[in-house]
């Protein structure tokens, strides 16, 4: 792939492009990456290269000659000319799936207050944003696009690593990662993944996957291609939402729910719902509490899950008319279904049991529902 860019600063490019897997893979040959002076191209006797813009106004604009013969200088028949501009389409993993397809590239990157229309008009195909905000300069612009792009060339990663896995390639978000040391600070790094069953953890990877889509960009699942089980998985994560709505609506504020067995599922939840300055401390107290049951009740004794208790709890979880079978355990409310042993320290705290005909579809075995109410609702 060979890539040209065309800039007024060609100095800011060398430490990116020369370190690490880009610059691994330009010392290789598998990308030729050529960086073009604009100024060079300046034909006025000072080497201008912007002039103010004509109907006033602020900063400067860069002037269409320059620009202009740097790229008829430059290109090659069949190379993708791309402006760097914040008008321009947003990138995204399909641009740079489509960029990588390219024999060849060449990215304008513009500055002060742009470039003059009458050269994007003669010279440019398209115009590229790496976001929506403003840069100085579309030198960092065209830095982002030529990493994504380079990573897709094949023989740019090496065996080790891999784009096939990736968010966005599988159309979700990816999975959280963990690595040595199995327990860092209290916090462990999810069991599944340290018990070498592939199976096991495939599965658990792709439903973090759906999870943490579904709860930061939604709108990714429509286009994702997802199978039955897929559908199955966020099917659960659905009616687990309905069942807080339902009881938001019956007076009651959930606070957090978390699913049985899933820490990262319960992570997702404290995102959502703990305020952004105690979140660190109910990750940690709850991730190190004990086992998964330990999360919930951690959070409840660091209290940020205020918890009504004993006969107050079992009064307002009552209100919750036909929602769910309550059991009491010791001083707070507590279940008795399949896990009842694994709760049995638990004794704060209401905890909910889905085993209501409605809510069970919603569990698989060994998957329930935890619930914190607040007492204020009340
Ligand atoms: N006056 C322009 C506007 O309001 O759209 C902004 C010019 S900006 C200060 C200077 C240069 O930075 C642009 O010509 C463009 O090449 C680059 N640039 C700024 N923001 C960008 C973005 N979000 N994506 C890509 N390039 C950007």
């Amino acid at each position: 792939m060979k890539i040209k860019i065309l800039t007024l600063f060609p100095e800011m490019f060398e430490s990116v492009l020369s370190a690490s897997i880009l610059g691994r893979a330009v010392k290789a040959g598998l990308i030729q990456i050529e960086l073009v002076n604009i100024r060079d191209y300046a034909r006025n006797r000072h080497r201008n290269t912007d002039d103010y813009p004509f109907g006033g106004g602020a900063g400067m604009v860069m002037l269409p000659q320059p620009v202009v013969d740097a790229i008829e200088a430059n290109q090659e028949a069949g190379m993708r000319r791309i402006y760097l501009s914040p008008r321009g389409r947003t990138l995204n993993q399909r641009i740079v799936e489509e960029y990588a397809r390219c024999d060849s590239l060449l990215f304008l990157c513009g500055h002060y207050e742009g470039v003059d229309q009458r050269a994007l008009d003669l010279c440019i195909d398209e115009e590229l944003s790496i976001g929506d905000y403003v840069l100085t300069g579309g030198e960092l612009g065209a830095l982002v696009a030529v990493d994504a792009v380079a990573r897709l060339i094949p023989g740019v990663l090496g065996s080790g690593e891999s784009s096939e896995d990736e968010s966005f390639t599988t159309g979700l978000l990816e999975y959280p990662q963990y690595t040595r040391p199995a327990e860092f600070r209290g916090l462990k790094a999810p069991e599944v993944l340290l018990n070498g069953v592939h199976a096991d953890i495939a599965a658990w990877r792709r439903r973090q996957s759906l999870e943490i889509t579904r709860a930061r960009r939604p709108e990714l699942l429509e286009s994702a291609p997802l199978d039955e089980g897929d559908r199955e998985t966020l099917h659960r994560i659905e009616l687990a939402e309905s069942m807080l709505t339902e009881l938001a609506a019956s007076g009651v504020r959930a606070a957090r729910m978390e699913m049985f067995r899933e820490r990262g599922y319960a992570r997702a939840w404290i995102e959502r719902f703990v305020p952004a300055e105690s979140r660190r401390t109910a990750r940690k107290r709850c991730v190190s509490g004990r086992g998964h049951v330990g999360y919930l009740y951690q959070a409840f004794e660091a209290g940020m899950a205020p918890c009504l208790r004993g006969e107050a709890a079992k009064a307002a979880l009552a209100e919750v008319r036909g929602a769910a079978e309550l059991y009491l355990d010791r001083e707070g409310v507590g279940f008795d279904v399949e896990n009842c042993e694994a709760l049995s320290g638990l004794h704060r705290g209401a905890v909910l049991s889905a085993a209501d005909g409605r809510w069970t579809a919603a569990m698989g075995k060994g998957e329930m529902y935890f619930l914190d109410v607040d007492a204020t609702a009340f």
